[in-house]
């Protein structure tokens, strides 16, 4: 059995709002099955989801990226396993940002953005490149992969083990009939589906293009691809927890197989 602990529901940015029900911690949760774990992108959630690894020992941990937006990586420095001296960081990240991931990895976290050059931290990263379509093994823990439809890019996960299946769809914009039919293959018959719902039904036809999706696109695709239930995240940065409150009565009124996630939740 799959479990998925989220350690950030935020879209964009962190912070940005006080929120203690939904969290404001960017994006990142931890996938443990079959006897092994990895963390399922970096965004702010990454010291927490670090720690709670190092925690159990392990001092050598998967990372897999769905894409390089800050949103999704800004946390990676902080991940305890990179500043001791025997942790390893295995980041895995599709090919499209090139043949080395750490090479890429690196330019961003160097200064002037960042104090230390990632080279300069204790532990060790390293990087490996997935083609799109690419299943992943770590032990009896395969993540099926495929591209979703985002400005630059961005790859949707299906976590499998024993029988059980779990997706994460962050970031995917609905609307683009291949990339949809992607994201419906990744959550076929899935237990449960981590979505992108950083809109309102009211906001998303003003925002086309932008690489997210509203929790009436989510709950469609969700439900076109037999999910069982879906955990709708990315919540845009400005939304406090009395607004979430109220999208949430209303898209559980349309599908009660559907919430927001909140940060802690485990899946
Ligand atoms: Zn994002």
């Amino acid at each position: 059995m799959i479990s998925l602990t989220i350690h950030g529901t935020r879209g964009s940015l962190p912070g940005a709002t006080p929120s203690p029900i939904f969290g404001n911690e960017s994006i990142c949760a931890v996938a443990r099955g079959g006897g092994t774990a990895a963390i399922l992108d970096a965004g702010s959630g990454a010291l927490a989801a670090g720690a709670a690894l190092l925690a159990e020992g392990r001092t050598d941990i998967d990372l897999v990226l769905s894409h390089l937006h800050l949103d999704h990586v800004i946390g990676l420095p902080f991940l305890p396993q990179l500043l001791r001296g025997d942790g390893i960081v295995r980041v895995h990240v599709s090919e499209r940002y090139g043949p080395d991931p750490g090479a890429v990895l690196s330019d961003l976290l160097r200064p002037p953005w960042f104090p230390i050059p990632l080279s300069r931290l204790p532990g060790r990263l390293e990087g490996h490149a997935f083609g799109d379509g690419a299943t992943l093994r770590f032990g009896r823990l395969a993540i099926e992969t495929a591209p979703l439809h985002h400005p630059g890019g961005a790859t949707g996960f299906r976590l499998c083990t024993g029988g059980d299946a779990v997706a994460v769809l962050l970031d995917h914009e609905p609307g683009d009939a291949q990339a949809d039919t992607a994201a419906r293959h990744l959550m076929r018959g899935v237990r449960a589906a981590v979505m992108d719902a950083a809109w309102t039904p009211q906001e998303a036809p003003g925002r086309v293009g932008w690489g997210h999706g509203c929790w009436l696109s989510c709950i469609r695709l969700a439900r076109e691809a037999g999910a069982g239930a879906a955990y709708l995240s990315h919540h845009a940065p400005a939304r406090d927890d009395v607004a979430l409150l109220d999208e949430e009565r209303r898209l559980r009124a349309v599908w009660n197989g559907a919430l927001l996630a909140r940060g802690g939740d485990v899946v």
